[in-house]
């Protein structure tokens, strides 16, 4: 079964007025879908013909590792979001970044930090660690936390194609809108013992 682009739980128009509906026509409509078609036409005739995303993710490189990687990274940004978001995040994962950076705020600002320093394209990600500590990583390109073992929570898409119809060159203010569509009942739900 080729892959498919993934429905998305919400209307393109949405996100308004953090994340535009052109925006999202042409990152989940064109881009996403983009990335879905070069995978096909990649793994056709390949030992990756039947694997799993997350497969790919961890065991090709090249092509297929770029574009799978960079399929799955997209569904799980575009699946964080919810026009009726919970802004806070509950159970275990607040008790563990309370615990771990002093504060949800505390944990805002450094992943914020993360996500506006990185240089070039690429993903921010909160992942867990096999003991259920987390880890704030910076990664390049289609990078993803599946490679190292880890178990990704959140990211944050810093490509520039992420946020340049409505921000411009201003990733800073891609940020801080990005806070507002974030859905920390899903994001939590992900983060088991
Ligand atoms: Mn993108």
């Amino acid at each position: 079964m080729p892959f498919e682009l993934p429905k998305l739980p919400y209307a393109l128009d949405a996100l308004q007025p953090h994340i535009s509906k052109q925006t999202l026509e042409f990152h989940y409509g064109k881009h996403h879908q983009a990335y879905i078609n070069n995978l096909n036409n990649l793994i056709a005739g390949t030992k990756f013909e039947n694997a799993s995303l997350e497969q790919i993710i961890r065991e090709a490189d090249g092509g297929i590792f770029n574009n799978g990687a960079q399929v799955w990274n997209h569904t799980f940004y575009f699946m964080s979001f919810s026009p009726q978001a919970s802004h806070e995040p509950q159970g275990k994962l607040a008790q563990t970044i309370n615990s771990q950076y002093g504060s949800f705020a505390s944990f805002k600002e450094q992943f914020s930090k993360a996500a506006v320093t990185l240089f070039g394209s690429g993903w921010a990600w909160l992942a867990a660690k096999e003991d259920s500590s987390l880890e704030i990583i910076q990664e390049s390109n289609a990078g993803n936390p599946l490679r190292k073992g880890l178990i990704p929570l959140l990211t944050c898409d810093v490509w520039e194609h992420a946020y340049y119809l409505d921000y411009q060159n201003k990733r800073p203010d891609y940020l801080q809108a990005y806070w507002n569509v974030l859905d920390w009942k899903v994001i939590s739900e992900r983060f088991y013992d």
